[in-house]
């Protein structure tokens, strides 16, 4: 197999025992991205001396001791909403399409401390807002499994870059779906962790209350070694918190046996694609062989959470978006008159569409006389969905669903009825309005050969089971790259086959 095929993990250990050299895994992960990267533009910025330069730094201090972590070495890719001190932070936005921070964010500096190697930015929906990764300022990365279709969002760009073989694992933000969703869609394994688990600090914030960072990777070992390294209570997140037993890396074996699992019955109606439903209830079918009691189950108020969500969500973004104002940091709009002017011009031309309308929205479920209406109301309806949940859990260890109501749709296909591309979230975004943990990991394909994403939400702090559950159920499947049966090539070409 190539270096670039391997797991993170795999590649940690052998670049532990001196078998891969750590420039040897960096130069083979840029080659990579050169090779790929005009199909899929999984990148913003690609930060090739960095990265080199730092894969000598590496080595040397695996050699002396300093980097230990099974991490140590191998290259990642960091969604371009996490702050990198010195680097072009963008958020795929023109507002701030040459912002440099100061600081670097506190997963970043983990990442560095841990030894890991930073190849690069990665694309996503401007500010985070989006399903489809086509609302980036850069331009849309295409789906490694069919460039035809989008990657999904917001983390878009780091479940490509996974999935291509243009980075062994990467950090994504979830705010109400960005890390499961792409990686349902990409045939990868994302984990949203309980809100607190990871600093937010350096974070570009979209909506504080549900954001919260985490890994992307080939399979659960990968994403519960990269948790692991991140995870932790820091001074400057009032809202991340101490865990007893982060040791997610520790938490694979053991199996299922004994562990309850309920399927919400909400969840298999309405819009859910036959086929991704097929594929969901033969995952819990092989759960249950495995030993897992799996029974139907109720789950309230799952109807109420895309408005409450969209509600909540748009009145955060509204107010941290504020800042943006074309005076203190990022794009100004040239030749305005006044103050008023530089406002208006500067937000209308430094924000694309989509994040304008959130901010529209936000203003108005915040406005007097709205408030109530909206915004309370939706307060009331987040914590019904958060009660709903602390009852599913009184019986259950975990709750199992789809990811997703469908597979990737087609690049174009979504941006022009935002309300439909708003209800894809349907099975997301109440794990993030309660705060729970949530893991999206691979359970088949469709018809057309494209992944279908099998969720897993567990109770608060019960990330220790989603990955036990979840990498059960992975050890009888085999993860593989696209490349070597990618569907389409976009020219409607035959299945293009590629060694990787
Ligand atoms: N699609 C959702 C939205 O647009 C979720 C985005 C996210 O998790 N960052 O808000």
């Amino acid at each position: 197999m190539k270096l670039t095929g391997l797991t993170a993990v795999e590649l940690g250990r052998r670049i532990k025992s001196g078998e891969i050299g750590v420039r040897e895994a960096v130069e083979a992960q840029l080659d990579a991205i050169s090779a790929k990267e005009d199909k899929y533009h999984c990148y913003i910025t690609v930060l090739r001396e960095e990265a080199l330069a730092r894969a000598d730094e590496v080595q040397k201090g695996i050699r002396e001791g300093r980097y230990t972590s099974p991490l140590a070495g191998v290259p990642v890719a960091v969604k371009d909403n996490i702050c990198m001190r010195g680097v072009r932070t963008t958020c795929a936005s023109k507002m701030l399409e040459e912002f440099r921070p100061p600081y670097s964010a506190a997963v970043v500096e983990k990442l560095e401390a841990a030894g890991t190697v930073i190849l690069g930015k990665t694309n996503m929906d401007e500010f985070a807002m989006g399903s489809t990764t086509e609302t980036s300022f850069f331009g849309e990365t295409k789906n490694p499994w069919d460039i035809t279709r989008v990657p999904g969002g917001s983390s878009g760009g780091a479940a490509a870059a996974v999935a291509a073989g243009e980075a062994f694992a990467a950090l994504g933000s979830d705010t109400g779906g960005s890390i499961r969703q792409p990686s349902a869609f990409c045939g990868v394994t994302g984990i949203k962790p309980t809100y607190g688990t990871v600093s937010r600090y350096g974070l570009i914030a979209y909506a504080s209350s549900l954001d919260q960072i985490g890994p992307i990777a080939r399979n659960v070992e990968d994403c519960a070694a990269l948790l692991e390294l991140i995870a932790g209570r820091d001074e400057r997140d009032s809202t991340s918190v101490t865990r007893e037993g982060p040791a997610f890396g520790s938490a694979l074996s053991g199996g299922v046996r004994g562990m309850r699992i309920g399927i919400p019955r909400g969840y298999f109606s309405g819009g859910l694609d036959a086929e991704v439903k097929d594929a969901v209830l033969a995952a819990a079918g092989v759960l249950q062989e495995q030993g897992a009691e799996v029974e139907e189950s109720e789950l309230e108020a799952v109807d109420y959470a895309i408005p409450a969500y969209y509600v909540i969500a748009s009145a955060e973004a509204g107010s941290n978006l504020s800042r943006y104002d074309g005076v203190k940091y990022g794009y100004r709009a040239p030749g305005c008159g006044g103050l008023q002017e530089v406002y208006k011009k500067t937000r209308s031309e430094g924000f694309g569409e989509e994040v304008r309308r959130r901010m529209l929205i936000g203003a108005f479920v915040l406005s007097s006389g709205y408030y109530d209406a909206y915004y309370g109301k939706a307060m009331k309806v987040r914590e019904v969905i958060r009660q709903g949940f602390d009852r599913a859990f009184e019986r259950y260890d975990m709750l199992l669903g789809p990811t997703a109501p469908t597979t990737a749709p087609k690049l174009g296909a979504s941006l022009g009825d935002p309300l439909k591309m708003y209800l894809g979230d349907i099975y997301t975004v109440a794990v993030n309005l309660a705060g729970l943990p949530a893991i999206s990991l691979p359970c088949g394909r469709d018809r057309a050969g494209l992944p279908i994403g099998l969720q897993l939400i567990g109770r608060p702090f019960g990330e220790r089971e989603l990955i036990r559950a979840a990498r059960s159920f992975e050890q009888t499947r085999q993860w593989r790259l696209p490349a070597a049966g990618c569907i389409s090539d976009g020219r409607g070409g035959a299945a293009e086959r590629e060694a990787v």
